[in-house]
């Protein structure tokens, strides 16, 4: 018994102090419940919130009704007391089993009214039941000797009814760990003091006491389990959404305003830049660039290097670049510079060659080394234009133009914008060019350095253009390689060569070789040989007098060529690489690949100097020797080159010195003429040895 602490008068005032508190708990969770339903619709919120106001109803009439409370209403009596008590702790047990059970659903606006009404309605029956005059119900409790076997029997339902919540929450346990931690532990709380409560005599013995201190403890666990998982679960996982929304936001803007390769700033950044300049009519100049072979590149070695290349150029440019200009990265693999306010003509060319300086150097990229010239177009605002697509567009046909000029720099000006317009236009009569005949086909010969004789025609495209006349092939071959069109383009110049050669054969009764050049889309269209093939045997021409002339950037893939080439040598049909020298620098791939002859460029050729030795020329020759590959030199345009090439045992030559490119009639007619012409002079060659 507490006497020893405090008087039995005064435990009324106690059992009130514990049950104010364990009211305001159960209340606090049904408002708070209810105030938050309005945000979380989830259904087992609203029923626990019912729940709890039920039970903090029938605890008021509990502690109102308990054993020496002042009058209200009735009398106080432990049946009252007990009777809520009792319902009020199967409820609780029932109730929360109930809802843990129940599937979670969304439920509609109405349902915490109905939910709240309900309890409320529930808690009045149960007022009523209990506090009628008529007692309607077995007393629970008889004071001094102790609670009866009802009571206890309805104490260890709610009791087992517990213990059932608890397997039930260790089972569930991962849906919500730390809810279901709490909900245990205020579990076990309620069954101490459901143990407490069938071993009490009389309310005012310490197991009563300590009975509904635990029943505090419990509700106080039970509160905050559901705040935990009514506001702070939520709270928490909503600001983590918060958090990720904001990365992921801020990973949106990265994808959107910077290049993935390079990490610049990309087209959009940079557009949206330009126009904010505009529209405060700031002055700046735009210089695009681009690399000349990066086109090349990726399609012989493939986009790892290209890209690698860009990643590398964009780490130099970061580095050198002063912080001034903004550097970025457009689609078509262009950089972009803009140089902010009004600058001098000397001044942006400093920042152009302090650029091309940069990429002077070549890039390592595993075991290639990798050069390229950088060609700049510049286009300044307000001078050029007034809006940023023009601008960026008037660049980057100033950057087209700068390739054709040794300084790879170009400033935009107005005539620049009708040459590209001519350049499209030229792209659509291109596609009428093969239907029209207005392509047709010069040859060159090429003679044996020894004998004179002439060995084989190199077959040259000419296109007659119906306004313009003659446009050269360095002109209109990379627009067709560009639009696709050297497909058709390039069927078309074998075909037309192998049957033009094949008439001059049967004319002259001389296998004369043809060698064709070949664009990088041709050699690696799909069934590239078996159309090969199938020309051949559509002009009856022999395999074993065609030679292609590939050049070098060809063969960088190698895997890809081998297997191309050493079918096309298996059929007999010959290759040489053409313009050989001024391609990549790597040689390794000579040795792998079924090569029959190397051309050297007559960019080479035109520097043999009298009585001067040309060192790459020496070198390819010696090259080719030993690896048992024919030379054939082009360009040879005087008698000096003759005979220094002569010397070195080059094999063959083509060059004005014996032949310009001409049609295939007056080949035919003046076949003989140059056959003598040709001996003539490796006969004089002779003589002055
Ligand atoms: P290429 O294959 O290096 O052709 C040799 C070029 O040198 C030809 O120019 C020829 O006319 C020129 N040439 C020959 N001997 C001399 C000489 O002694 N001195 C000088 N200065 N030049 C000489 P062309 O015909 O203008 O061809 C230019 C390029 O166009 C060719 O270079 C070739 O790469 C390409 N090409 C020509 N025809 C075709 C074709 O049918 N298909 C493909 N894919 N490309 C072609
Ligand atoms: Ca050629
Ligand atoms: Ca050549």
């Amino acid at each position: 018994e507490l006497y020893g602490i405090f008087g039995k008068e005064n435990y009324v005032a106690i059992h009130l102090i514990l049950e104010i508190f364990i009211i305001i708990s159960c209340m606090a969770i049904a408002i708070q419940v209810w105030f938050i339903s309005k945000f979380s619709f989830i259904n087992k919120d609203i029923y626990i919130g019912a729940l709890f106001l039920f039970l903090a109803l029938i605890e008021i009439v509990h502690t109102i009704s308990y054993k020496g409370m002042p009058y209200f209403i009735t009398e106080s009596s432990p049946y009252e007391a007990t009777w809520f008590y009792i319902l009020e702790r199967l409820f609780l047990s029932i109730g929360l089993l109930a809802v843990m059970v129940w599937k979670v659903k969304k439920h509609s606006g109405a349902s915490r009214w109905i939910s709240y009404s309900v309890a409320l309605v529930l808690a009045i029956i149960c007022v009523f039941i209990v506090y009628s005059p008529k007692q309607l119900l077995p007393p629970l409790v008889i004071e001094g000797v102790g609670t009866t076997f009802l009571k206890n029997t309805l104490q260890y339902t709610a009791l087992s009814i517990q213990v059932l919540l608890i397997l039930y929450l260790v089972r569930h346990y991962k849906i919500a760990p730390r809810r279901s931690l709490l909900f245990v532990v205020a579990s076990i709380y309620l069954i101490v003091s459901d143990i407490l409560f069938t071993f009490y005599k009389d309310v005012y013995d310490i197991y009563n006491f300590l009975g509904h201190i635990f029943q505090l403890f419990a509700f106080v666990v039970l509160f905050r389990a559901i705040y935990y998982s009514a506001v702070e679960y939520p709270y928490k996982r909503m600001s983590l959404v918060n958090q990720e929304l904001e990365q992921s936001k801020k990973e949106m803007y990265n994808m959107a305003y910077f290049d993935e390769i390079t990490n610049l700033p990309n087209e959009r950044f940079i557009y949206e830049k330009i126009k904010e300049k505009i529209e405060y009519h700031q002055e700046f100049t735009l210089l695009i660039f681009e690399f000349e072979r990066l086109a090349t590149i990726k399609s012989s070695l493939g986009t790892f290097y290209s890209e690698e290349m860009l990643r590398l150029a964009a780490e130099r440019l970061h580095q050198s670049i002063s912080s001034n200009y903004v550097v970025g990265k457009l689609r078509e693999d262009q950089f972009i510079i803009i140089v902010n306010g009004q600058k001098e003509l000397n001044e942006i060319e400093a920042v152009c060659e302090q650029i091309q300086q940069l990429f002077e150097t070549p890039f390592q990229i595993q075991h290639f080394s990798l050069h390229s010239n950088v060609n700049i177009g510049i286009a300044n605002y307000p001078g050029d234009a007034k809006d940023e697509n023009n601008l960026i567009k008037y660049a980057q046909f100033a950057m087209y133009e700068a390739g054709l000029t040794t300084e790879h720099i170009m400033f935009y000006h107005s005539k620049i914008s009708d040459k590209r317009t001519e350049r499209v236009v030229l792209e659509n009569n291109l596609y009428q060019a093969i239907q029209n005949n207005e392509l047709f086909l010069q040859y060159q010969p090429q003679i044996d350095v020894m004998t004179g004789e002439i060995i084989a025609l190199e077959a040259l495209v000419r296109w007659n253009h119906p306004t313009r006349g003659l446009i050269p092939p360095a002109e209109f071959i990379p627009i067709a390689e560009q639009s696709g069109l050297i497909i058709p383009f390039g069927n078309w110049v074998l075909e037309t060569a192998c049957r033009e050669t094949k008439e001059l054969q049967e004319k002259l009764n001389k296998p004369v070789k043809v060698a064709v050049n070949l664009s990088i889309g041709q050699l690696f269209q799909a069934n590239f040989v078996s159309n090969v093939l199938d020309i051949l045997e559509k002009t009856d021409f022999h395999p074993q007098c065609l030679e292609l002339e590939i050049t070098e950037t060809m063969t960088m893939k190698t895997n890809q060529v081998k297997p191309i080439l050493h079918q096309l040598k298996e059929c007999g049909i010959s290759v040489a690489i053409d313009d050989f020298g001024t391609g990549f620098s790597s040689l390794s791939y000579l040795k792998d690949l079924p090569i029959d002859s190397l051309k050297i460029d007559r960019g080479f050729v035109g520097k043999i100097k009298n009585g001067c030795t040309e060192p790459l020329v020496d070198m390819i020759l010696s090259v080719a020797k030993h690896l048992q590959l024919k030379v054939i030199a082009e360009g040879i345009e005087t008698m000096n080159q003759l005979h220094y090439l002569k010397s070195n045992q080059c094999d063959f030559i083509q060059g004005f010195l014996i032949c310009k490119p001409i049609n295939m009639d007056v080949l035919l007619k003046e076949f003989d003429q140059i056959q003598m012409k040709a001996i003539d002079m490796v006969a004089l060659l002779k003589l002055e040895q």
